[in-house]
């Protein structure tokens, strides 16, 4: 068990440290980086996750290369289109309604990375539930004259994500609606979603993933949990075992970190991430590898309710 804490380039979810545990066994390396406000029964879900990468093998893959999608933070839109135009991807997804910016922002940061991709890229925002209904009905209609793919999570809960689908055009993406096994067949079966966004840590690994994704019904975009490229694999694993990918996926999160844990991380290239499992590197480990602070606890703790919570809640199968 070896702990590493990696600086963010920016802050996130309030962030400025990375931070989490590598566990190694027969199969390789695994990931276990939930995030400090997680408690144990939560914590299990992501041990399971790390447990699967170390000890099982995941699915065979179906495709060597997964699409990702640049993000573009609320930015300028002057920094919006450089970041897009220079990310390589032919997918963005930008962030809108933040704190202290008005619509105008949002409208000129979109445009600007329609520009900067062009008529062929696709452009989807993310709003982290930050708009109320009437808000996303009027919104999600003036950003579609950017052409938009989806809007994920405009309102923050599922009977509001369920009224504003009802009222564009634009498919609607459910994110944080999403923490646990049983939440994507809840988003189905409220008909408040037509794409799931799945993380595979919080679901407990690369199969239990897979199953939610199968159960749910709905086109799935894997994203990260801003992960090394140790928990980044199993999501591109994930991504290569899905019987459909009609979107990019949300694994091109290695540059929000300052450092990593392997000689050759999992970055894109044309837009897309070759699908592998890159080798934990002991010198790219030990420039960031941190004392426990707490962590052993947190995995002792995590494991004592491994065998307890289904993987798959009553709703499912
Ligand atoms: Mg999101």
């Amino acid at each position: 068990m070896r702990v590493f804490s990696i600086p963010m380039r920016t802050r996130f979810r309030g962030i400025t440290q990375r931070e989490g545990v590598l566990i190694q066994g027969p199969a390789g390396w695994g990931e276990f980086s939930p995030f400090a406000e997680y408690g144990p029964a939560e914590c299990a879900r992501w041990l399971a996750a790390a447990r699967e990468a170390a000890y099982e093998e995941w699915p065979e893959p179906l495709r060597d290369r997964i699409p990702v999608n640049v993000t573009v933070p609320a930015v300028g839109p002057e920094r919006a289109h450089e970041l897009a135009a220079a990310s390589g991807c032919r997918t963005a997804k930008v962030k809108v309604a933040e704190r202290g910016q008005d619509e105008c922002d949002d409208m000129a940061r979109v445009e600007a990375v329609r520009d900067a991709l062009g008529p062929g890229g696709k452009v989807r925002v993310d709003v982290n539930g930050g708009w109320d209904v009437d808000t996303a009905a009027r919104m999600i209609r003036a950003l579609d004259r950017f052409d938009l793919e989806y809007v994920e999570q405009p309102c923050a809960t599922l009977e509001e994500l369920a009224r504003v689908r009802r009222r564009v055009d634009v498919p609607v993406a459910a994110d944080e609606s999403i923490r646990r096994a049983e939440d994507p067949l809840k988003v189905s079966a409220a008909e408040a979603a037509d794409v799931a966004v799945i993380k595979v840590q919080p679901l407990g690994g690369v199969r239990p993933a897979l199953r939610v994704a199968e159960a749910c019904g709905l086109p799935v975009v894997v994203s990260s949990a801003v992960e090394t490229s140790v928990g980044l694999a199993a999501g591109l694993a994930l991504a290569a075992a899905l019987p459909e990918l009609p979107f990019a996926c949300g694994l091109a999160t290695l540059s929000l970190l300052e450092g990593d844990v392997v000689g050759d991380p999992l970055v894109p290239e044309d837009g897309a991430i070759a699908v592998r499992r890159p080798a934990v590197d002991e010198a790219a480990l030990g420039r960031v590898e941190a004392a426990d602070g707490g962590w052993r606890r947190r995995v002792a703790a995590a494991q004592e309710h491994l065998e307890a919570p289904p993987v798959i809640g009553a709703a499912g199968r």
